[in-house]
């Protein structure tokens, strides 16, 4: 039985009292659903024995033969890191870095920060600057990619399987292990327990009872409950985790607005120019993200051709619709199924990084097809232009505060 306080829905902004929960069990808002809070049993000796693990795999992963290319006599083999490195050779600096951050660097900060934090608080001991190492952890969550990565490898694998064999490495395996470890290690974390354990000189409640000393401000990082009377009208920052505080995300209708258009605009190049350039015996073939669809409908694959129709084509424009819709929504003051609204938030939310599916198959080809006069694979320009609309996307949904659905509710109570 844990936690036995005041919680503001992080989605709709309602403070709710949250009792003992049983373990294993989790409290959702009684207004719009989200999970406020989830007992999770031996949080930290789980957290810990999975984030060692997956660090192992990881160093593995790294290390050892990823996958071989073999046709005839011929053996390509490429690790890891090819990919990225061979990207970086052809001068397509961005998608190398993208590409770098998502399957490499992120998952390797976010063990070792973990474990910087979790080792001192299993021997109750705060390690030093935990509150910003555990801040960054969070920042870094929807950046590390490697389940999407996994996918990215069979496309690629289904793809190529007719040219020629693909020999999975040692790597290969200890990176599909990674995956499933790294995700649980990653859900069994308890950010309350964690953000509990870091003590905090207490504001203190408003004494007084008048509505402007009883305002509340909740903390989207580590959801303490500042009273703003305490804070005297200096730049509000959370005591606990050090972030500055808003009522609402700061502009988030404006910032919003400006990168759905951003995105709109890179993805008519994204989907006009060639995503691959191929070259087989000094004959150049430029495919297209539609024409990499039709390609494996027609060669039989089309569970394949569906997961990239899915990811690449329908995800980035059903994000953009309906962030524009929640946009227009909030803007002329609707005040139409909230409920189904937030949820459509939190769908657009989670789906927008499995649209990097395209761009790590890119990758994968690039490394593996790698045969000099007989057959190369180069990324396209519209890769980069494919790279920037998923990330766009991605920071349009983080802009987004769905606690503003929830204003216009309020007003009618008043
Ligand atoms: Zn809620
Ligand atoms: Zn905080």
């Amino acid at each position: 039985m844990k936690m036995n306080s005041l919680i503001a829905c992080h989605d709709c902004d309602l403070i709710q009292w949250v009792g003992p929960v049983p373990e294993g069990s989790a409290v959702r808002c009684s207004r719009c659903d989200a999970v406020l809070f989830q007992n999770k049993p031996n949080s930290l000796e789980r957290s810990l024995a999975l984030t060692l693990t997956s660090l192992i795999l990881f160093v593995l992963a790294n290390t050892f033969p990823f996958l071989g290319f073999k046709i005839g006599a011929l053996v390509h083999e490429t690790n890891l890191i090819t990919g990225i490195h061979e990207l970086y050779i052809q001068g397509n600096w961005p998608m190398a870095t993208v590409v770098f951050l998502t399957t490499i660097a992120v998952p390797a900060l976010q063990m070792i920060c973990l474990l910087y934090v979790l080792i001192p608080l299993k021997m109750n001991r705060l390690p030093r600057k935990a509150k910003q190492v555990f801040r960054f952890i969070l920042y870094m969550k929807p950046w590390g990619m490697v389940e999407v990565f996994m996918i990215g490898i069979l496309v690629a694998y289904v793809k190529l399987a007719k040219m020629a064999t693909i020999v999975p490495g040692i790597a290969a395996f200890a990176f599909m292990a990674l995956v499933f470890v790294l995700t649980a290690s990653m859900a069994a974390m308890d950010e309350h327990l964690i953000w509990g354990s870091i003590p905090y000189r207490a504001a203190g409640y408003p004494t007084r009872r008048n509505t402007a000393d009883a305002l509340l401000i909740n903390c989207h990082i580590c959801h303490l409950l500042c009273p703003t009377s305490s804070l005297n009208g200096r730049e509000m920052i959370c005591p606990r985790c050090g972030t500055p505080l808003h009522r609402r995300k700061p502009n988030s209708i404006s910032r919003t607005w400006a990168l759905v258009l951003g995105a709109l605009i890179f993805y008519i190049p994204a989907n006009v120019l060639p995503i691959t350039v191929v070259t087989s015996l000094g004959h150049k073939e430029a495919d297209t993200i539609i024409s990499g669809v039709i390609y494996f409908l027609t060669s039989g694959s089309w569970p394949i051709a569906l997961v990239i129709f899915a990811a690449s084509i329908c995800v980035p424009v059903l994000k953009l619709v309906s962030l524009s819709y929640l946009l227009i929504s909030v803007q002329s003051k609707s005040k139409w199924r909230p409920e189904d609204r937030t949820r459509l938030y939190r769908i657009t939310e989670v789906v927008g990084r499995w649209s990097m599916i395209d761009v790590f198959v890119v990758t994968i080809l690039v490394a593996l097809v790698n045969l000099g006069a007989l057959a190369t694979i180069d990324a396209g320009p519209a890769a980069v232009y494919f790279c920037a609309v998923v990330i766009t996307t991605m920071f349009a949904a983080m802009s987004f505060d769905p606690r503003l659905i929830w204003d216009q509710m309020e007003d009618r109570n008043e």
